[in-house]
């Protein structure tokens, strides 16, 4: 099996990836498995500023080529809150249920209709001594008053794609990379660097 190296410790978006990438032969590897201790710090305010810090972090300090994801949750009724923030946005500790009950308790007063929000996905691929090059994808949905289904990680419980008629977490793996927004940005990243994933 050939491998992949992609710059995150969140295991959730590895599932994703795997579910993206073992159709094409590829066995996913993370900084898990070959840097536990890696850590580059999201500095910017963008989905792509974000993405080129971690591949390129990742690609200059493992010596080897790298695709890293940055992506979020965007909510028009918060002015794009979380977005950057997603992973953290209830606080430094990254969990998953206090993220969810912040949106869903800001979101209270916020009639259906106006719950409106997509998530966002920028992958940038990085290797040493090579130009970087970026891919974003986009999925629209609406945010829940209750969460819904078993699958996924991060907002996915709370997240309604009306084109499925399901919540995110509801899709099983495959369905969800057919359309999620980090499906859509490995589609381009396919598309135009084929010698990438052959
Ligand atoms: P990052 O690791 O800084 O890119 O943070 C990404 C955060 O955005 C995750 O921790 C989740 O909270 C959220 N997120 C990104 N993609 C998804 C998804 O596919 N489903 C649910 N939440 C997501």
């Amino acid at each position: 099996m050939k491998k992949i190296v992609i710059a995150t410790q969140n295991k959730g978006k590895a599932k994703d990836f795997e579910t993206l990438l073992s159709p094409l032969g590829y066995e996913v590897l993370t900084l898990r498995d070959v840097a536990k201790d890696l850590d580059i710090e999201e500095t910017g305010t963008t989905f792509e500023a974000n993405a080129i810090l971690k591949a390129e972090g990742v690609a200059k300090e493992l010596g080897i080529p790298v695709i890293a994801d940055d992506s979020g949750l965007e909510i028009d009724a918060l002015g794009g809150e979380p977005g950057v923030y997603s992973a953290r946005y209830a606080g430094g500790d990254k969990s998953d249920e206090a993220n969810i009950v912040k949106v869903l308790e800001k979101l209270s007063d916020v009639p259906d209709g106006e719950r409106t929000a997509r998530f966002r996905c920028v992958l940038a691929v990085a290797a040493p001594g090579e130009q970087t090059q970026t891919f974003a994808g986009a999925c629209e949905g609406e945010i829940l008053r209750l969460r819904r289904g078993e699958h996924g990680f991060g907002y996915d419980p709370i997240f309604y794609v009306p084109a499925q008629e399901r919540a995110m977490a509801e899709l099983e793996p495959a369905e969800k990379a057919a359309i999620s927004h980090r499906g859509q940005a490995l589609n381009k990243l396919k598309q135009a660097m084929p010698e990438w994933l052959k």
